[in-house]
């Protein structure tokens, strides 16, 4: 019996052994599933959030030359430009739908005044931006697309030549009233002066804008990258052959090697300067930061490099102006065209942002009226020299 009873408790002890056992591993399989996993999920999540928003920054610096953060940060004329811009592109549906042209005329006017008085940058830009867009007509549009179409055969034509789009309308007894428009809205008085810059070349537009700017007698800024072929080699030639201006806009042009650390800086900058000396017997002095000198995106403070380049004598330009070329929304010539003027007529000297790259046909096609507008009102258009006072976006 006492046996019997002994092996019953043995028994109960090993069963009730083997319950704690279990629920044991419930909890720690618990603890697992509701504690550590998520855990580790959390921090899986958080390492890629962070390199998402790297690359989120990458790509809104390439296109707005300003971090998200950074876009909607006042006292950003060019952002805020860019962003503007975006902005009333949206609108314009509205007002071609509206079909108000006889008031858009009179607001045009109105605004023009008001941006005389008003030397605020961000709102005379806006406004200034809105009454292009609001006398804005598809139809129109299409036909100087038309017209812009030729900027090869025109930049054939000489200078005293008329070849442009505007002109070309009044000759064809076309003239519209959008054309007068655009003719009054861009008189300037020939105080203003203006630097073109050409950024991210050579590309194989180059040649296309430099023979533009030799029809026009103007000189102008290239912030060019490093290239190796036969043909790159030729542009930086004759930029420097023509009389502009040959900056650096690093080598690579490639944030995560630029912005790794000054010392990377310093190898891609030395790497560019180098072949550009060996090329054309000249040191360059200009710089132009990828991004501008207002990004945030590299693990480098800016102001070391800053100080790098200032140790080599080297001056670093912003700009204050933008065509919108690089903003991500596909301009058209006209577009490109007004977005540069907007900005050139609230600026008494302006360094005008473009980009010289193999997408970009629509900023040559805007280049020609830009130049033919500028020159004929006998506005000073520059090549950026160390005698120019530099447009810094940094803070
Ligand atoms: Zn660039």
């Amino acid at each position: 019996m006492e046996q019997e009873k002994t092996a019953a408790d043995k028994e109960s002890l090993i069963s009730r052994r083997h319950r704690v056992k279990q629920i044991k591993v419930t909890i720690i399989v618990l603890i697992v599933v509701f504690l550590i996993l998520p855990t580790i999920l959390c921090i899986i999540m958080f390492f890629k959030v962070q390199s998402l928003q790297k690359q989120i920054d990458m790509l809104m610096i390439e296109r707005y030359g300003k971090t998200y953060n950074g876009l909607f940060e006042k006292n950003h004329e060019s952002i805020a430009h860019a962003a503007v811009v975006q902005y009333n592109t949206s609108k314009s549906a509205k007002d071609i739908l509206n079909e108000n042209n006889k008031e858009q005329l009179d607001d045009t006017n109105k605004e023009k005044e008001t941006d005389d008085i008003n030397k605020k940058a961000m709102t005379s830009e806006t406004k200034t931006l809105e009454s292009k867009v609001s006398d804005k007509n598809t139809q129109e549009i299409k036909k100087q697309n038309t017209n812009m179409e030729e900027p090869n055969d025109i930049s054939k034509e000489s200078a005293g030549k008329s070849g442009n789009t505007i002109e070309n309308n009044q000759a064809n007894g076309k003239k519209s009233e959008k054309d007068n428009l655009l003719e009054k809205k861009y008189i300037f008085d020939n105080s203003k002066t203006v630097y073109l810059t050409f950024d991210d070349g050579p590309s194989k537009y180059t040649a296309d804008i430099l023979d533009l700017l030799d029809t026009y007698n103007v000189k102008a800024t290239f912030f060019v990258i490093g290239k190796t072929d036969k043909y790159s080699i030729e542009m930086y030639k004759r930029i420097i052959e023509g009389g502009h201006s040959l900056g650096i806009h690093s080598y690579s042009h490639d944030y995560d090697k630029i912005y790794n650390s000054l010392e990377d800086f310093e190898k891609d900058f030395t790497k560019l300067s180098d072949l550009l000396y060996d090329i054309t017997g000249y040191i360059p002095y200009l710089y132009r930061f990828p991004g501008g000198s207002g990004n945030s995106v590299g693990k480098v403070d800016i102001q070391e490099l800053i100080q790098f380049l200032d140790k080599e004598s080297v001056i670093y330009f912003d700009w204050n102006v933008v065509n919108g070329d690089a903003t991500g929304v596909e301009y058209s010539p006209e577009e490109l065209y007004t977005n540069a003027m907007d900005g050139i007529k609230i600026h008494n000297t302006s360094i005008v942002l473009m980009h010289d790259t193999d997408t970009k046909e629509n900023t040559v096609k805007s280049l020609e009226p830009i130049l033919k507008t500028l020159t004929e009102q006998g506005i000073n258009v520059l090549p950026i020299t160390d005698e120019v006072t530099p447009i810094k976006q940094v803070k």
